[in-house]
């Protein structure tokens, strides 16, 4: 960011906390810890927290202009505390990374590797901070995001260029119509030592969620397995679906919208989330199929929430689902073809992807926990005997995503764009279940004006709904038709 959008940030957020200007804030206690090794800094900063009253009293309107004109306004008080701006400044080698809060909150920070990001976990907060889209960036910050992460957690991941540590960092306590600001440097070292460091660590004698507190780098698959246990979110996101019944009176469809929370999926022009695309349609394919009253629909997620890769097939085996249906929307990179290429994709299962596009979506959608800021975990033994005999029971079971595959498509030829080839298939890790038919959908291209305005708009996401909601109820009608005949 340049200097002087920061400084209207900081202009911004002192307006938006003005209120505080007349309470003095309660002592506050920090504590840094300083490994050893010296390759992380990571940071636990407690504050005891002001009273309700103290902050429940309306704010003024930001002051216009820059970047605080993205700033959101919201008068009423808030029981979370509030981000206000992200400044993020230096060069290749050194990086200042600072965040305004309105209130003092706990912060824990560490970089995690393939690919390098530095992970900033704190308490559930309220974000008016500009729209993904628009960060801007510095020095060893690549890109950056951040959103829900888990019940009562927030999370900021920001993606490094390079190996890093993370340095000085201090929380300076919000003090008349200044805001808190916690800030740390990014700082780079050589890939060796970041290598030599992780190998001084001692993970296996650490608990995981302690490692995640002292900021220590996770090593080795089994590490890195406790490490993701210990920072993935809990099974059931806030507010699912109750409990599916049991025993099942009815066929299960379990409708996944992709990415939600801190990973916002592809974001198109004008700053339209793909979270919130495939969330909306989900809902109302949900209604729809609700209103034959011959389903039972359950959602992988009912909010802009966080639900890992894993969880949503987890979610998948605890409701039986008898079909499993995700919902994301794509996007081109290249800027020349973004005119010309549009339409809905849909793919199933298949660990030899059909073509090099689709490989490369895959991968893409494969990414979503990378960029929620889990680590990577590398396929171990175990998975690689898991892979194989899934792929014996999945011959059945790819016959019957093959067949939702063909209802879907002809469900939506003529009531919505599809693409050139729209029959493909790849490595999706959210579909690899072992006895549930799956798919997973590319409603459209978020980077083709008309497929972005389409998907933005209720009567769009209404229309693809109506075509995938029609092809659920055509593939089970079908299965009654064959068991009772
Ligand atoms: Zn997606």
């Amino acid at each position: 960011m340049v200097l002087a959008e920061a400084e209207s940030a900081v202009t911004a957020s002192a307006t938006c906390s003005c209120r505080l200007a007349r309470h003095s804030w309660p002592a506050c206690r920090r504590a840094f810890k300083l490994l050893s090794c010296g390759a992380v800094l990571a940071v636990t900063t407690t504050l005891a927290l002001p009273s309700l009253a103290q902050v429940a009293q309306p704010a003024r309107p930001p002051s216009s202009g820059g970047w605080s004109a993205q700033i959101k306004h919201h008068p009423t008080a808030s029981a979370k505390p509030r981000a206000t701006a992200i400044r993020i400044s230096g060069d290749a080698t050194r990086t200042r990374v600072s965040l305004d809060v309105n209130r003092p909150i706990t912060a824990n920070t560490f970089i995690l590797d393939a690919p390098y990001r530095a992970i900033i976990d704190i308490p559930e907060l309220e974000f008016h901070l500009p729209a993904y889209g628009a960060n801007s960036v510095a020095g060893l910050v690549k890109d950056f995001r951040y959103g829900q992460f888990d019940t009562g957690r927030s999370r900021v991941v920001i993606d490094l260029t390079a190996p890093a540590t993370i340095q000085n960092a201090t929380f300076t306590a919000p003090n008349g119509n200044q805001p808190g600001i916690l800030s740390f440097d990014i700082v780079r070292v050589a890939a060796a030592d970041f290598r030599a460091l992780r190998g001084t660590s001692e993970p296996t004698a650490t608990p995981p969620q302690q490692q995640l507190r002292t900021g220590r780098h996770e090593e080795g698959p089994a590490a890195q397995a406790a490490a993701q246990a210990s920072i993935s979110p809990s099974l059931t996101p806030p507010g699912t679906a109750s409990t599916p019944p049991q025993p099942k009176q009815r066929p299960v469809v379990l409708i996944d919208p992709g990415h939600g929370g801190i990973d916002p999926g592809t974001v198109g022009a004008g700053g339209l989330n793909e979270k919130s695309v495939t969330l909306a349609v989900a809902k109302e394919v949900r209604t729809l199929l609700l209103a034959g009253r011959r389903l039972d629909v359950f959602l992988t997620r009912e909010f802009d929430n966080f639900v890992s890769l894993d969880q949503r097939v987890q979610l998948s085996r605890q409701y039986q689902a008898d079909l499993f249906v995700s919902i994301h929307a794509d996007s081109l990179a290249e800027k020349d073809l973004a005119g010309a290429i549009r339409g809905a994709t849909v793919y199933i299962l298949s660990e030899r992807a059909s073509d090099d596009k689709a490989r490369r979506v895959a991968e893409k959608e494969n990414a979503a926990d990378i960029a929620a800021g889990l680590a990577a975990v590398p396929a171990s033994a175990e998975d690689q005997v898991r892979s194989i005999l899934l792929d014996l029971v999945q011959r059945e079971t790819a016959n019957y995503s093959t067949s939702f595959r063909n209802l879907l498509l002809s469900s939506m030829r003529g009531r919505v764009p599809l693409a050139k080839d729209p029959q493909r298939s790849a490595a999706f890790k959210v579909l690899k279940q072992d006895e549930v038919p799956a798919v997973l959908i590319e409603l459209g291209y978020m980077s083709n004006p008309e497929d972005l305005a389409r998907l933005g708009k209720p009567d769009g996401q209404r229309q693809l709904a109506t075509a995938i909601a029609a092809s659920i109820t055509t593939f089970f009608a079908n299965r009654e038709a064959r068991a009772n005949r």
